[in-house]
């Protein structure tokens, strides 16, 4: 049996004691194994948290530069802007439009939005939008639009 030495009276005593036989000095509790596991497991989940939230601005701002999805949705925006009538717009999805990366947080898109025109009759309007993000104003802005 592993001994140590009472740190009250110096007598020696079983590590396992939970205090000292002789004079009744509680012994220091040794951390069990499964408190280091769960401090440990509780630390990881800590620093997982953290690294998830720290991404840098400038991390975020490249990842919206080139994220298409969102680029179409300033692109809709954009489009809706040039239309007669903006509520009665129906847009084809991401996924259904033609979407170019251009580099350099630039996106083309086209397609074909159905909207009211000036006389209240549904009508198929083909776009073809460029927009711009800024990383450092983290701004869409329209570099060019065709609609007709
Ligand atoms: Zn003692």
């Amino acid at each position: 049996m592993a001994l140590t030495k009472c740190k009250a009276c110096d007598k020696e005593i079983s590590k396992n004691a939970k205090k000292c036989p002789h004079c009744g000095e509680p012994t220091p509790k040794k951390t069990s194994s499964l408190t280091w596991i769960v401090a440990i497991l509780f630390v990881l989940f800590f620093v997982s948290m953290c690294s998830q939230e720290s991404k840098s601005p400038a991390q975020r701002a490249q990842e919206d530069c080139t994220n298409g999805i969102l680029s179409y949705y300033y692109a809709e925006v954009f489009i809706k802007k040039n239309l007669k009538s903006p509520t009665s717009a129906i847009f084809p999805s991401y996924s259904d439009v033609q979407h170019t990366y251009l580099g350099e947080c630039k996106h083309t898109f086209s397609g074909t939005v159905n909207a009211q025109n000036a006389f209240g009759a549904m009508i198929a309007n083909t776009f073809n939008v460029t927009i711009r993000y800024d990383k450092s104003t983290q701004t869409y802005y329209l570099e060019h639009i065709s609609l007709e």
